[in-house]
C-alpha cells in the first residue's frame, strides 16, 4: 500500500538566542567556574551548541552559602503567598517562552520537538502552576505527621541533581516543590543538557525571584558529588541511575542529610487476551518509544499474553514502520536523536548481548541520519527474562517481548526485578487490574494506559528504583521536616 509522503515540517531555531558560553548562576549573578568548562552538542547533527562553565568544589560551596544566606535573610521569612507569586510568575514566563524553551530543549537533548512542546514545556508550567497553588495552604495539606494548621518547616538548603532525559522537567519537579515548602536550592544538571537550566535561571531573574533562592551549579558527576558531600546541604533530591544512587546513599548514611533518590526502572507493560489490542499497541509505542526510551518508567519489558502474542507483536511492528525517526526539529518527527555517544554505545552494546543471548532482533525499516546518534527502534521476541536485555535498564528504543499464560505467571514475570518504579495493564476487565495493581510491586501502575504525568500525582519507586516519591501531597512532604 503506498504511504503518505510528509513534506518537511521544521520548526525555526531563530527562536533561541544560543550563547557562545555560559557561566554559572550563584547568588543570582552569571559567574565564571573554577573548572574549565565543557562543550553541551547537539546530539542531531554533533554541532558543538555552547561552551560551560564546570563548577568547582569552590564553586559549589559559594553556591551552597548564597543558598543559605537567601534562606536566611529573605526566602525563610517570606509568608506562603508571597512565595506562591514568584511561583505563580515563573509559571507564567514558563508558558510565555515555551517555543524558545521547547526548542533550545530539542537542541541540546535531541527529543522531537513535538515533545519538548507538548509534552515536556506544558508539564512544567503545571509543575509550577500546582506548587504555587499550595505554598499558602502548606498547614492544611494534611502532610503526614503534621497536625492540621500546624505550620510545616522547610529542610533549609536542598541540593539537587537531575539527569538528560527531561532535563526542563525534571528540574521543575525538584524546584517547584522545595521552594513552594520554602527551602532554597542548588541545583545541578546533566552534563550534556544544562542550556535549558541556564535559560531557567535567566527567567528566575525576570520574575524577580530574591538573589540566592536558586543556584544553578554545571558540571559532570564531579561535580554533581561535591553538591552531596557539601556539609552545608540539609536535603539531596536526586534523579539518574541506580549505581550513582547508590553512591550517594553510601555517602549521606549516616548524616543528618535527608534524601530522595528517583532511580531506574524495567518496567513490564501487561497485555491480557482481552485487551483492545489496537489501543494497547499504541500504548506499547507510547511506552518505550516515546522520548527514544530514554524514560526511567519506560515500559520497556512486555509481557503479552501467549494466546494473542504472535497478534500483538505483528500489529506492534506494522504500526512501527510508520513512526518517522529524524530531525528532532522537524515536527513530524516521532523519534528523535539519542542524548549521546556513550548512551548509543551503551544501547548497542545491550542491543548485542541479545543477540549473543538468542533472542531475535526486529528493527523497524528507517534511514537513520549520517551525523549524530541514532538508534532505530528496536523489538526483540522470544526474550528469556534471564537475558540481560530482559534484566538490565536499557533507556533506549528497544522492547523486550516476553509471554505468558496466566495472571499469576505475568505477575511473577512482572515483579522478577530487582526494579519496581512503573508497570501498565492492557485488559478490559476491571477487577483484573485492582486485582495486578494490588501485587505489582511498582511504584506507578497505569490501566490503559501507559507514561501519563500530572503534578497532582506521586510518583516513585520500591527496590533499587530509589526511595521517596515527588509531585502530590507526598512530593511536598519530602521537602518539609516530620514534625
Ligand atoms: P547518572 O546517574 O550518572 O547521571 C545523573 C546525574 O547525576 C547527572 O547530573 C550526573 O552528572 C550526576 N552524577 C554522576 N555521577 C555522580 C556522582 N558520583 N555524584 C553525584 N552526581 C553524579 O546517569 P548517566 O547520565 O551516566 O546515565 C547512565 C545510565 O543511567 C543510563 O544509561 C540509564 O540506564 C540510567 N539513567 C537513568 C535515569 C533515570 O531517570 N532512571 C536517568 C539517567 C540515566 P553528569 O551527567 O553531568 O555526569
Amino acid at each position: 500500500m503506498p504511504g503518505f509522503e510528509y513534506a518537511p515540517a521544521p520548526e525555526s531555531r531563530d527562536v533561541v538566542d544560543v550563547r557562545g558560553s555560559y557561566g554559572l548562576y550563584v547568588g543570582g549573578e552569571f559567574v565564571d567556574g573554577g573548572a574549565g568548562s565543557l562543550k553541551t552538542v547537539n546530539p542531531a547533527t554533533e554541532e558543538v551548541l555552547a561552551e560551560v562553565a564546570v563548577a568547582s568544589a569552590d564553586d559549589v560551596d559559594r553556591a551552597v552559602r548564597a543558598a543559605r544566606k537567601a534562606y536566611e535573610k529573605t526566602w525563610s521569612r517570606l509568608p506562603g503567598a508571597e512565595r506562591a507569586k514568584y511561583l505563580f510568575r515563573i509559571a507564567r514566563i514558563v508558558q510565555e517562552r515555551a517555543r524558545e524553551l521547547a526548542v533550545l530543549e530539542t537542541l541540546d537533548n535531541g527529543k522531537p520537538i513535538k515533545e519538548s512542546r507538548d509534552v515536556d514545556v506544558p508539564l512544567v508550567a503545571a509543575h509550577f502552576f500546582y506548587h504555587a497553588g499550595w505554598a499558602d495552604k502548606l498547614e492544611w495539606a494534611g502532610l503526614p505527621g503534621r497536625a492540621p494548621g500546624a505550620t510545616p518547616r522547610p529542610h533549609g538548603v536542598v541540593g539537587q541533581v537531575i539527569p538528560w532525559n527531561f532535563p526542563l522537567l525534571m528540574l521543575a519537579w525538584k524546584v517547584a516543590p522545595a521552594l513552594a515548602t520554602g527551602n532554597t536550592v542548588v541545583l545541578k544538571p546533566a552534563e550534556t543538557t544544562p542550556l535549558t537550566a541556564l535559560l531557567f535561571a535567566e527567567i528566575c531573574e525576570q520574575a524577580g525571584l530574591p538573589p540566592g533562592v536558586v543556584n544553578i551549579v554545571t558540571g559532570a558527576g564531579e561535580t554533581g558529588a561535591a553538591l552531596v558531600r557539601h556539609p552545608g546541604v540539609d536535603k539531596i533530591a536526586f534523579t539518574g541511575s541506580t549505581d550513582v544512587g547508590r553512591q550517594i546513599a553510601k555517602t549521606l548514611a549516616g548524616t543528618r542529610v535527608k534524601a530522595t533518590l528517583e532511580l531506574g526502572g524495567k518496567a513490564a507493560n501487561i497485555v491480557f487476551d482481552d485487551a483492545a489490542l489496537d489501543q494497547a499497541v499504541e500504548g506499547i509505542v507510547n511506552g518505550i518509544f516515546f522520548n527514544q526510551g530514554h524514560v526511567c518508567c519506560a515500559g520497556s519489558r512486555l509481557l503479552v499474553q501467549e494466546s494473542v502474542a504472535e497478534e500483538v507483536v505483528t500489529r506492534l511492528q506494522r504500526r512501527l514502520t510508520t513512526l518517522r525517526v529524524g530531525d528532532p526539529m522537524d515536527k513530524n518527527t516521532d523519534v528523535g536523536a539519542v542524548n549521546s555517544r556513550a548512551q548509543l554505545e551503551r544501547i548497542t552494546e545491550l542491543a548485542d548481548s541479545g543477540d549473543a543471548e538468542g533472542a531475535h532482533r526486529w528493527t523497524a525499516p528507517c534511514e537513520l541520519p549520517d551525523q549524530g546518534f541514532w538508534f532505530a527502534p528496536t523489538v526483540f521476541t522470544d526474550v528469556a527474562p534471564a537475558h540481560r536485555i530482559a534484566r538490565e535498564e536499557i533507556f533506549g528504543p528497544v522492547l523486550s517481548v516476553m509471554t505468558f499464560r496466566t495472571p499469576d505467571e505475568a505477575l511473577t514475570k512482572a515483579n522478577t526485578t530487582p526494579y519496581g518504579l512503573s508497570a501498565g495493564i492492557w485488559t478490559e476487565k476491571g477487577s483484573r487490574i485492582l486485582w495486578m495493581a494490588d501485587r505489582l510491586r511498582a511504584g506507578v501502575v497505569w490501566a490503559n494506559t501507559f507514561n501519563r504525568f500530572d503534578p497532582t500525582s506521586p510518583f516513585g519507586g520500591y527496590k533499587e528504583s530509589g526511595y521517596g516519591r515527588e509531585g502530590g501531597r507526598h512530593g511536598l512532604a519530602a521537602y518539609v521536616k516530620e514534625a
